[in-house]
């Protein structure tokens, strides 16, 4: 966001301020146009390689992003059969969906192979089926490069105890059941870790995959799979993704000429594309003085936004209806009932109670990662698309709560419940609307 006229902007001109007023809050808002600049970037980054970007679709999986994502020419990372589902709705052919799970059933394999698309095999186990179940289907092989990255143990993957992939120290045993069984494979991926910093990092793991990819003579492509580190705070380090792109690309052609074969060079950004598109608006409902802190409660919490208190993340927050006020220090809380501190002893202009609040950093495993915690609705999402708003999911109701709920007959109660289907924040609306009136 920018401030144009002492008015917090997204890109087009349309006003974050507006935006609550039009859909309410809280409300989580992507800027597509930020979106559009990431890819592109990416992709230039690598010019002259043939380079094919699938999105990982867990980071942000609303179909209206997903189509825009499409539209940039991306393919889909898929980690779960829903999300392959969610792709095909979208409209991706089922080509440019890997689907890459992690310990899944042989039966979700073989749904995913129903839907066509395709298959990375993660395990020894799985493979050994494979070939015996779907003696024709190509796959891909996800291999451990074990090594250590990540910002974070909670989503570092490729280390030696990971879970992850096919340890690198297997490949002959890997060799021998691929040939045994016949299986084609068609693509060799890795996936270390998020908020790697480092292309040296990626490197270290090229050098192990195309190792492992001289192994396999008739591949197609060789996934990098993601981990890019984004700017989270002022003048936060990330990914330097010019610097990369040159130095995997070169490494890369030689790698192809000594493949013998013109290969795919293919990653998975998640965060990197989406991140950074994305705001959470909140409004301020209590400013609470301690003794030492004063607390700014908004009307969210870690049902909406986790990753503060689930990887000790951190977004930084900015009071949207104060563009220029003087700064004091808060720590943003919110309202459920345990810590869900959002951020602590922040710099931010002076918080009225009623001042909307923004998180930066909210597009990536932010909505995807929300819940009903303490009986909350889940909250809206507005897409802003050639510098219009467009409602991409609307915030839940009462009946979303009882949904998939079997109230069994009378069982316990033959009483129908007072509030009968009347929505409980209608009694909100009302206090809102009068206080409008007044204001
Ligand atoms: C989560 C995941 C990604 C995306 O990671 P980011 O850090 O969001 O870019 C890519 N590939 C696989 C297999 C993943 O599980």
């Amino acid at each position: 966001m920018e401030i144009i006229d002492n008015q917090y902007c997204l890109s087009g001109g349309v006003r974050a301020l507006d935006l609550v007023e039009r859909y309410g809050c809280p409300i989580y808002v992507y800027d597509t146009a930020v979106i559009e600049q990431k890819y592109k970037q990416f992709m230039n980054a690598f010019e002259g390689v043939n380079l094919k970007l699938n999105y990982a679709c867990k980071a942000l999986s609303n179909v209206n992003i997903l189509r825009f994502i499409k539209k940039l020419g991306a393919g889909l990372d898929a980690v779960s059969i829903q999300e392959v589902m969610l792709g095909l709705h979208a409209g991706f052919a089922p080509d440019e969906i890997l689907y890459t799970p992690n310990g899944v059933s042989i039966e979700e394999m073989a749904e995913a192979i129903r839907l066509g698309v395709k298959v990375n095999v993660d395990n020894i186990s799985t493979l050994e089926q494979f070939g015996h179940h779907f003696p024709n289907y190509p796959v891909c092989i996800r291999i451990n490069p074990h090594i250590m990255a990540g910002g974070n143990s909670k989503i570092s993957v490729g280390h030696i105890d990971s879970k992850f992939g096919i340890s690198v120290h297997q490949l002959p045993l890997v060799q021998r059941i691929v040939e045994a069984t016949g299986v084609h494979v068609e693509g060799i991926h890795m996936h270390t870790g998020s908020d790697i910093l480092d292309a040296e990092v990626f490197l270290l793991g090229a050098e192990v995959l195309f190792g492992a990819a001289m192994a396999f003579p008739d591949l197609d492509y060789v996934d990098f799979g993601s981990g890019f580190k984004v700017p989270y705070k002022p003048n936060d380090i990330s990914t330097d993704i010019e610097d990369l792109g040159k130095r995997i690309g070169e490494r890369f052609h030689t790698f192809c000429k000594e493949y013998g074969k013109e290969l795919t060079l293919k990653f998975e950004p998640g965060k990197y594309l989406v991140s950074e598109s994305g705001y959470f608006l909140v409004k301020t409902n209590v400013v609470k003085q301690t003794m030492s802190t004063v607390f700014a409660h908004v009307d969210s919490g870690l049902n909406h936004l986790i990753r503060p208190m689930f990887y000790d993340s951190y977004h930084e927050i900015f009071n949207v209806s104060k563009p220029e006020g003087k700064s004091r220090i808060y720590t943003v809380v919110g309202y459920i009932c345990e810590t869900d501190t959002f951020g602590v002893n922040r710099k931010i202009s002076e918080i009225q109670e009623g001042d909307i609040l923004a998180f930066k950093n909210a597009g990536a495993y932010c909505y995807s990662m929300s819940s009903n915690y303490n009986s909350r609705f889940r909250p809206a999402e507005v897409m802003i698309y050639e510098g219009q708003d467009y409602l991409i999911r609307e915030q839940e109701d009462f009946q979303d709560l009882l949904r998939h709920q079997v109230e069994v007959d009378g069982l316990l109660d033959d009483k129908v419940g007072q509030l009968g289907t009347e929505q409980p924040n209608l009694l909100g609306e009302k206090i809102e609307q009068k206080r409008k009136a007044e204001r």
